[in-house]
């Protein structure tokens, strides 16, 4: 089974603006996977459906075996989303925030602690867990989503421009921490208008452009035909 596998998705916004028209594709188990494509492409879009924030207007959603219409909360429990924009309360704790979605997914007080703790940790975000989320730099916010994306442990993670509007230094750090995630298991999925970034991270890119894929190839065949 694939780890996701999305057919013939459509989304038409306000019942005029086709964003996206019919997208179609298979990401495996343990993938590192692109989709790269300028703004307005329909990244967020695919995104927003998959993680249920965003209707869609036709076509199937499946992770691993579970079709998100018929079984999302099963599908869920295997993915961890980072939008593009922050979406925590600003005046909560950071690790109230992480302990938080800890709860939302059904986790013990006791397994939610160590989880939280784990990635505050290897986030580089110990220091302020007790620091009110409004008091974070840009860079820490973006780590602190990643932290609650992963509390839960979900088989996949799914990324949103995770490195946009990120300093060089910091983006560098996160590559490696997703290549660190990756080696461990998780399959990642993310999105992205940097070749480069897709470039240094990913196996397999689809490019979207104005809601159709226009590409699906491996990063290396890819190199190859620009
Ligand atoms: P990307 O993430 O690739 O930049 P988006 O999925 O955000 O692209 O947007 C795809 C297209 O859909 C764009 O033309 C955008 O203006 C349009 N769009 C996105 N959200 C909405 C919305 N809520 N209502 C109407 N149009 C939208
Ligand atoms: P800014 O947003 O001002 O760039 P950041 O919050 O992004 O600041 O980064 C603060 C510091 O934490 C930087 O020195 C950065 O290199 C470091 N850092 C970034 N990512 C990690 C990580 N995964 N683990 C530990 N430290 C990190």
């Amino acid at each position: 089974t694939a780890a996701l596998s999305i057919k013939n998705l459509h989304k038409v916004y306000d019942n005029k603006f086709e964003a996206l028209k019919g997208i179609s594709l298979e990401v495996q188990p343990g993938d590192f996977y692109a989709v790269l494509g300028p703004n307005g492409a329909g990244k967020s879009t695919t995104i927003g459906i998959i993680s249920s924030l965003v209707r869609k207007t036709s076509g199937h959603i499946k992770v691993f075996e579970h079709d998100i219409d018929k079984n999302f909360s099963a599908a869920k429990q295997e993915l961890g989303i980072v939008p593009q924009e922050f979406n925590f309360s600003q005046f909560e704790k950071v690790r109230d925030i992480v302990l938080q979605q800890a709860g939302y997914y059904g986790l013990p007080r006791a397994k939610a602690a160590e989880r939280a703790d784990k990635y505050l940790k290897r986030l580089g975000l110990w220091d302020k867990r007790d620091t009110p989320a409004r008091m974070l730099s840009g860079g820490m916010k973006r780590r602190l989503m990643i932290a609650r994306a992963l509390v839960h442990e979900p088989r996949i993670l799914i990324l949103d421009e995770p490195t946009a509007g990120v300093d060089i230094e910091l983006r560098r750090s996160m590559w490696d921490f997703l290549k660190e995630i990756n080696a461990q298991g998780t399959t990642i999925i993310l999105t992205t208008h940097y070749l480069e970034e897709a470039e240094s991270l990913c196996r397999n890119v689809a490019i979207i452009d104005r809601g159709e894929i226009v590409q699906n190839t491996s990063m290396r065949e890819l190199l190859t035909r620009l």
